[in-house]
């Protein structure tokens, strides 16, 4: 009989399936602190838990989802790239950065991603598959028992496309969140989308209060299209007004993400489209100078970086215009090069 995977259960789901065993629904409450909040990685740590239950749960359970390939710190910045080698011998990665008071730990929702952005090395390896809660919830245990600095956030911009795999997301995200588990608020946890409709919308008609941010990556369709074949299904109009409609629920604010490629969206004349698009939204801009990748895309130069950002911040409206500046460029760790090499 397969083992059952406990890591990523939520608190109700634990409940469940200890009373299913012929245990108290309280045990359910103790594994799930053992689980999230003191990240043990073994059944025999839980010192509350009879001895008997903890031989059931070594013969029939898994606890434990990911190992340790690889760990590459930054020489240029505090950030350090986690290569995991999941059960199936699959790969991923999370980074880890650090900036004075803030810990971000940037983690991966699924194996590769099916969306196949031009820019984007993830994109490049095509989807291998989804991540469960437990992959997902195991990345920043690791972060948080190999870094002194405690975590601040979390953002779902590594390895995939989160709605595409929306409940484990949605499940991980939770944990993170609860007093008992990892205690991070809700505005530290950042979903980042390329824009999957229905999901988006979804999140919203849930009232979710993690932060929704949104893969603009261009101010027109048919940019838009070159760089990004979902754009064929969802068009920058319905994305907009999907982030606008987030933006107007009670303490929340969208935010949408610009990667700036040299020659494709970086002209004057895309910053005033873009400028135009965010007019009187709420919302938060993260404009990403390209990071290098295998492509055949370029960053543009610091003065175009400077006059794209400074047209955006001029015509601002509602709006408040960031330059994001990605860290681990040097170990391939910025935003869109994570590709699970193992070399
Ligand atoms: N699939 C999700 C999350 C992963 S990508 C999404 O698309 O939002 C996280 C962010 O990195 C996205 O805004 C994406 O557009 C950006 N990105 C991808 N490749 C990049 C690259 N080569 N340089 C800079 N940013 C990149």
């Amino acid at each position: 009989m397969d083992k059952i995977c406990l890591k990523g259960m939520s608190g109700d789901e634990l409940q469940s399936w200890c009373l299913e065993v012929g245990q108290s629904g309280y045990r359910g409450q103790q594994l799930f602190e053992w689980m999230y909040r003191h990240g043990i990685s073994s059944f025999k740590n839980m010192s509350n838990v009879n001895k008997s239950f903890r031989e059931y749960l070594e013969n029939n359970c898994i606890i434990q989802t990911l190992k340790v390939e690889k760990i590459s710190p930054s020489k240029a910045d505090k950030s350090t790239k986690i290569l995991f080698r999941t059960i199936d011998d699959k790969f991923i990665e999370t980074i880890s950065m650090i900036d004075k008071d803030r810990h971000t730990v940037c983690i991966s929702s699924q194996v590769g991603c099916a969306l196949d952005c031009g820019f984007c090395a993830t994109g490049r390896m095509g989807l291998k598959r989804n991540l469960s809660s437990g992959e997902i919830v195991d990345q920043l245990i690791f972060v948080r028992d190999n870094k002194k600095n405690p975590i601040t956030n979390v953002v779902f911009m590594g390895m995939g496309e989160p709605f595409h795999n929306y409940n484990n997301v949605i499940s991980a995200a939770d944990i993170f969140h609860s007093p008992r588990g990892f205690n991070l608020g809700a505005t530290r946890i950042t979903i980042s989308t390329v824009g999957i409709l229905p999901q988006i919308q979804q999140f919203i008609s849930e009232k979710q209060r993690y932060k929704l941010a949104i893969s603009l990556n261009a101010a027109n369709d048919v940019s838009r299209t070159l760089i990004m074949p979902v754009n064929k299904k969802w068009s920058i109009t319905e994305l907009i007004k999907a982030g606008k409609k987030y933006s107007n629920m009670k303490k929340r604010e969208v935010m949408f993400e610009y990667v700036l490629l040299k020659g494709i969206n970086d002209s004057a004349d895309d910053a005033h489209q873009l400028a135009h698009l965010l007019q009187g939204i709420p919302c938060k801009l993260n404009i990403i100078p390209y990071n290098e990748t295998e492509g055949s895309y370029q960053r543009p130069d610091e003065i175009t970086i400077s006059q794209f950002s400074e047209i955006l911040y001029d015509l601002r409206d509602k709006y408040r215009v960031f330059v994001r500046c990605s860290k681990g460029r040097d170990i391939n760790a910025g935003c869109g090069q994570l590709a699970g090499r193992q070399a």
